[in-house]
């Protein structure tokens, strides 16, 4: 008999998962389905982790004020999920006059679109917030709200809250054909169809496609690369605030910022590509980051660059969300969310939940919420290995497997016990921080990989 549910999310990027923790509130059966083998592995993967306020967005537009209310709502909400907010401030820098009076400019237009805390700062206020930046800085721009976030363990805990609360995330399930029925649509899925009243088009660098499915051809999906260098813990103490430059037209400049998880991060080139699936870090590219790093912050090339790593923001011809409601063909496209999806995405399941729940569907909401919590990556903890009663009571979290991240085995074995686990390698990587650090796995890769797959092959024996 073909499943039947009353919304299907396609895509499960940080999007994808934020909107279908959303539905879990209600009582509606919804399922998430994705693609590849692991949530989260699109342009979801490979962003700089800034929440932004939505200061550095086009004023008016829907971008705006749905980052706007997802940085509120993110806020909010985080701490409960377990997820850290690192609230550093952000630090525009102006080098010749001609980019002081922009950042005037910029600054106006920050307050008078209700960023009231955006403040103008002389060059010596700059140099008191960041030491180590190079000399000739003419004035500077204060953000005290921006943050940095932990990039993976945010769409992970969306799906895991989503699933706690009801919804089926089934992975490794490419949609390859949408066919109108009478109750909505009939999706095509490699274990065979299911039906849907209500399909939310959430795919990302291939929402084009998946629009296309459904016989929608509004947009294209124009994917802009973005490099990043990411510097070892070493180079930490050098920078305690996201650096910005003054952005041009064409884009928003490299950043150099401080990550959660300790190392400093420069990125993200902006290189506009035809293909989708061209994740390459190129020489240019890591060029590009270094001539950066060095006229920003010389002493950061005293470091060593731990890894190098690209994402690709799923932009369309307009500079702006294409989130578009269709009520008579019972579909939602969420597409173009191009650069500030990971800061705006409880803000665009919630408008999401509006447009759909303004006549498309009816339900009634929950109240019986099961709550969760994801481990906390942070090297400064709250990690299991800080608390001696857990220690005490499992030594397997005294154990460490990954001396770069100090993972411990209880970390690795709990992530691959989740509800939500991890199907690769690399989804491992993402939720523990396992060979995420300095050897990249050379000391650790092999036990790691024995414990990823001894924990798939007894899942598939079960
Ligand atoms: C370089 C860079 C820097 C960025 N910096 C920031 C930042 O600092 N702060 C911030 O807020 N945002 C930032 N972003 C933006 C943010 O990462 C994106 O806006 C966000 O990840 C988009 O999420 P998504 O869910 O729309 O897309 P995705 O993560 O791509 O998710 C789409 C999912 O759909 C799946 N899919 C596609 N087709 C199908 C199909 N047919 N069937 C099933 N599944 C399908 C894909 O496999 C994918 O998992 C940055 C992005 C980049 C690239």
């Amino acid at each position: 008999m073909t499943a039947r549910f009353d919304i299907a999310i396609i895509g499960a990027g940080v999007v994808g998962c934020a909107i279908a923790r959303e539905f879990s509130r209600y009582r509606l059966d919804t399922i998430l389905i994705e693609a590849r083998s692991d949530l989260g592995d699109g342009a979801s993967k490979g962003n700089s982790a800034v929440l932004s306020t939505a200061s550095d967005t086009p004023y008016g537009t829907l971008e705006c004020r749905l980052v706007t209310r997802g940085h509120e709502r993110y806020r909010r909400e985080a701490p409960g999920l377990g997820l850290p907010i690192v609230t550093l401030g952000g630090l525009t820098v102006a080098w010749t006059e001609a980019e002081a009076a922009t950042l005037t400019a910029m600054q106006r237009a920050a307050v008078a679109a209700g960023f009231h805390d955006a403040v103008l700062v002389d060059a010596a206020s700059v140099y008191a917030r960041a030491p180590h930046l190079a000399r000739g800085v003419v004035a500077g721009m204060w953000e005290p709200e921006e943050a940095i976030v932990d990039p993976f363990s945010t769409p992970y805990a969306y799906a895991l809250d989503a699933v706690a609360n009801g919804v089926e995330l089934r992975s490794a399930s490419p949609v390859t054909a949408a066919r109108p029925v009478d109750s909505g649509w009939a999706l095509s899925l490699p274990t065979g169809e299911i039906e849907a009243g209500l399909v939310i088009n959430c795919g990302g660098l291939r929402a084009d496609a998946v629009d296309a499915l459904g016989g929608n051809t509004d947009f294209r999906i124009r994917a802009r690369r973005g490099q990043f260098l990411v510097f070892d813990k070493s180079a930490r103490p050098l920078l305690d605030a996201i650096l910005k430059p003054v952005p041009n037209p064409a884009s928003r400049g490299i950043l150099i910022t401080p990550t959660v998880f300790g190392n400093i991060l420069v990125g993200p080139t902006a290189e506009d590509i035809d293909d989708v699936d061209d994740w390459r870090v190129t020489p240019d590219g890591i060029a590009q980051l270094e001539r950066a790093a060095e006229t920003l912050l010389p002493a950061l090339l005293d470091h060593e660059v731990t890894t190098t790593y690209c994402g690709l923001r799923p932009g369309t011809e307009q500079p702006e969300y294409r989130i578009i409601p269709r009520p008579e063909r019972r579909w939602i496209t969420v597409g173009g969310i191009r650069s500030t999806g990971l800061s705006g995405a409880l803000g665009i399941a919630e408008h999401v939940a509006g447009l759909a729940f303004d006549g498309m569907i009816e339900a009634a909401r929950k109240t019986d919420i099961v709550p969760v919590r994801v481990p906390s990556l942070l090297d400064d903890g709250p990690r299991p290995w800080h608390e001696a009663a857990r220690l005490a009571a499992d030594a397997a979290y005294g154990e460490i497997v990954c001396h770069c991240e100090r993972v411990t085995l209880g970390e690795i074995r709990d992530a691959l016990a989740s509800p939500v686990p991890p199907r690769s390698l690399k989804a491992l990587k993402r939720r523990t921080r396992v060979m995420f650090g300095r050897c990249q796995g050379f000391f650790c890769g092999a036990r790691v990989q024995a414990m990823f797959d001894a924990a798939t092959t007894s899942e598939a024996a079960e």
